[in-house]
């Protein structure tokens, strides 16, 4: 099945609406237009979901958070960006293994399980794709989920 990411995107947006205004987050999205994948529409939405999630938990009320889509070289790229706490360098691996947490005391009042970052590499693999993360503690934190277009009929 095609799958349009832009339409994906505004669903993971909505289902994150109530989270995201308890925690006073503005996530602005900019997606181009157009751009299609073959793949799973509930998995991808589910993944895009995670990340936006963890962007609004892991960051400061007041701030916002931004999602964007581009192509780039035959690649759907869809960035998550955060103006949070950020990830230590020494666990950027780790944070993608189910059930691990930074600092799980830090976390604890956000109740999660740790398995959101799992099903998202778990996605991005399974599209033929890959997960990639830039962050530095303090200042926050970009996610890019990348799967190729090349080879894929609509
Ligand atoms: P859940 O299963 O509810 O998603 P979780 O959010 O703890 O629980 P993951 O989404 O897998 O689990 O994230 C793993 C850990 O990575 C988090 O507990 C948090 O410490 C860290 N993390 C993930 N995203 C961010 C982010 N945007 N900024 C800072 N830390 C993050
Ligand atoms: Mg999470």
């Amino acid at each position: 099945v095609s799958i349009d990411l832009a339409a994906a995107i505004t669903d993971a947006v909505e289902r994150n609406h109530l989270l995201a205004e308890q925690r006073n987050i503005k996530v602005v999205s900019a997606a181009e237009p157009g751009v299609k994948i073959r793949g799973d529409y509930e998995m991808l939405t589910t993944a895009i979901r995670n990340l936006i999630e963890n962007a609004i938990v892991y960051s400061n009320p007041g701030s916002q958070v931004g999602v964007g889509l581009r192509e780039v070289e035959g690649i759907a790229e869809i960035a998550i960006t955060d103006s949070g706490i950020g990830i230590p360098e020494s666990e950027q691996e780790r944070i993608f293994e189910r059930f691990y947490r930074v600092d799980p005391s830090r976390s604890r009042e956000t109740g999660g399980t740790g398995l959101g970052l799992s099903i998202v590499k778990h996605t991005a693999l399974n599209h033929g794709g890959e997960v990639r993360l830039f962050s530095k503690v303090g200042i926050g934190s970009t996610f890019t989920f990348r799967v190729p277009i090349e080879n894929q009929e609509s």
